[in-house]
């Protein structure tokens, strides 16, 4: 049976698809099955009336992260955000930032009201390194459409949260830092494991 919601950490999460507009060398799908005991490879996506079904305790925090890029059901994730926003819940989205530009139109402008903080990896300092791990679908144009995206959440009031791993060197994570900075967002070094 698909898993569409998922408790995590005392948090309830949502997988809405397993497409992404990345191939990233770290995915934990290229190892894993899933996360916490819950298999996440879908067999069909879920409908967002589907997802709220499920979401019938009210979760306080739900976030969007599953086997894929969230963004690309994006008419379903703003239908089951809304929804959560109208109990009083908190909204965090996973994502790579490539919304945007996937759907040709300004999607950060949508999230407003309904999403809480966005979380992004940014991977690296540059669009070179980010691209060599994300092997992102835009190719090297990845990168940039990422940054616009964190930078126009920010801009909307959107807290952003940008996340390198440590593995890439002090001079990386410094230059990762100086750019999250520049764009206003937070900013975390998280260890490879
Ligand atoms: S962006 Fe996320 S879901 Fe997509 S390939 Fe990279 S780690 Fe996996």
């Amino acid at each position: 049976m698909d898993t569409y919601v998922y408790e995590y950490k005392g948090r309830a999460y949502i997988n809405l698809t397993n497409k992404c507009t990345n191939d990233c060398t770290f995915c934990i799908r290229n190892h894993k099955d899933g996360v916490g005991g819950h298999e996440l490879w879908l067999t069909r996506e879920p409908t967002a009336a589907g997802v709220i079904a499920l979401l019938g305790e009210k979760p306080k925090e739900v976030v969007f992260c599953g086997f894929g890029e969230p963004t690309i059901k994006i008419e379903e994730l703003k239908v089951i955000a809304k929804f959560v926003k109208g109990y009083g819940g908190h909204v965090r989205l996973n994502t790579n930032g490539h919304a945007s530009a996937f759907h040709g139109r300004d999607i950060a402008s949508e999230l407003v009201g309904l999403v809480d903080e966005v979380s992004i990896s940014l991977n690296n300092s540059d669009a070179e390194k980010y691209n060599k791990v994300s092997r992102s679908s835009f190719g090297v144009e990845g990168y940039g459409h990422m940054l616009r995206f964190a930078r126009d959440c920010v801009q909307y009031g959107i807290a952003v949260t940008f996340s390198v791993m440590d593995l890439i060197g002090e001079e990386d994570i410094a230059k990762s830092k100086a750019i999250a900075d520049d764009i206003g967002a937070r900013f975390r070094v998280r260890q490879y494991c």
